[in-house]
């Protein structure tokens, strides 16, 4: 997981003092688009640091010290462990943080190069005109709905930019390139300006064609796709707050998402829907609940009139799980008037793994 010029426009990019990429930063600060901040860091796999033995040795994770006050259990990034920052060795580097209002205006200005008008149409996308023609170019990290991000970069070939790639490349279909505005920054614009010229001219970067079934469309690609073979008890949910539930499965790393990146939100207010407090309330009650016992939850009870009302949001509840997996089966035991509903996939309180870990002290 060594840092590379395209993660260094991540939230809170870590760059030792003194080697290559050190340079690197200081530009991206110099340049007005990253603000750097001298902290202190642990290492996750320290052979020096009390907690080696459970570390993964080739884990290169590592996290800054958070100051004081602040909860100084960390999740390393790199193996989801956590780490007791406070009993650890410490090191010095710089932090990055990117300014997203600067990260807009400079891609608006990379942009000019092309001599055609620019606008910025909604936020973080950049329309292009020429023509009759039009290349957008969205900045991921600026664009703040997903169905947007995901409509214009999958199905309309848009040219997906991001400072913060890792947090963003789950989203597009496989092979979907994903320029890093690092990169861009400080090697050079031409990736992007030749991408968005090559839209213009009618040849877009990024195609996606689905293979068309007589009246029946296909469905769109499985956001957490599952490997072959694997099914719902390979699938793992967790609460992380009341807005956001943490998703892993095999072979990649756990993703936290909310309810609008789940497509799971009302459509005109962006608010969560019913079926994912529903999906929270699973989570909290460890994969088992039934209509009455939603209702009297003691942490966000969500009230059903009667079982059928429970049944009409399981229903919606599956076809999006269903859709999110890329699974056909269901992720719910069968249910019915007496019967609880028991989620297929591990639906947990907490973070798996996080459990293991002995109170402060203990
Ligand atoms: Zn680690």
């Amino acid at each position: 997981m060594q840092l590379e010029i395209a993660g260094l426009l991540a939230r809170g990019a870590i760059v030792d003092p003194g080697t290559a990429l050190t340079t690197f930063a200081e530009r991206l600060v110099a340049d007005g688009v990253a603000r750097g901040s001298a902290r202190s860091f642990v290492r996750c796999a320290n052979p020096a640091d009390f907690d080696y033995v459970d570390a993964d040795p080739a884990c290169a994770g590592r996290v800054a010290v958070p100051g004081d006050g602040m909860d100084d259990w960390v999740w390393c990034p790199g193996c989801e462990r956590r780490l007791e920052t406070s009993r650890k060795q410490r090191f010095d580097a710089i932090v990055l943080e990117p300014d997203a209002h600067a990260l807009r205006a400079r891609i608006g200005q990379m942009l000019q190069a092309l001599g055609t008008p620019v606008r910025e149409h909604p936020e973080g996308v950049f329309r292009v005109e020429s023509g009759d023609t039009e290349a957008a170019v969205v900045l991921m990290d600026a664009c703040d709905s997903l169905p947007i991000r995901f409509s214009l970069t999958a199905e309309q070939g848009a040219i997906a930019v991001a400072a913060d790639r890792g947090r963003f490349s789950w989203q597009l279909p496989p092979d979907t390139p994903l320029l890093s505005v690092a990169e861009l920054v400080l090697l050079s614009p031409e990736p992007l300006l030749a991408a968005t010229r090559a839209a213009l001219a009618g040849k877009p970067r990024a195609i996606v064609v689905p293979v068309a079934a007589p009246n029946a469309p296909p469905p769109p690609a499985a956001r957490f796709p599952v490997p072959p073979g694997a099914g719902w008890q390979d699938v793992t949910i967790y609460y992380v707050d009341g807005a956001t539930v943490g998703i892993a499965v095999p072979g990649a790393r756990p993703v936290h998402a909310s309810a609008i990146e789940l497509g799971m939100a009302k459509e005109t207010s962006l608010m969560p829907s019913r079926r994912f407090a529903l999906l929270l309330h699973l989570c909290r009650h460890r994969g088992r609940t039934d209509w009455k016992t939603a209702g009297r939850a003691e942490e966000e009870p969500i009230a059903f009139d009667n079982f059928a009302a429970f049944r009409m949001q399981i229903t919606p509840l599956r076809r999006d799980l269903q859709r999110l997996f890329g699974l056909t089966t269901d992720p719910f035991a069968p249910i019915g008037r007496s019967k609880p509903v028991i989620a297929a996939f591990r639906a947990l309180r907490e973070a798996p793994g996080e459990a293991a870990y002995l109170p402060r002290g203990g």
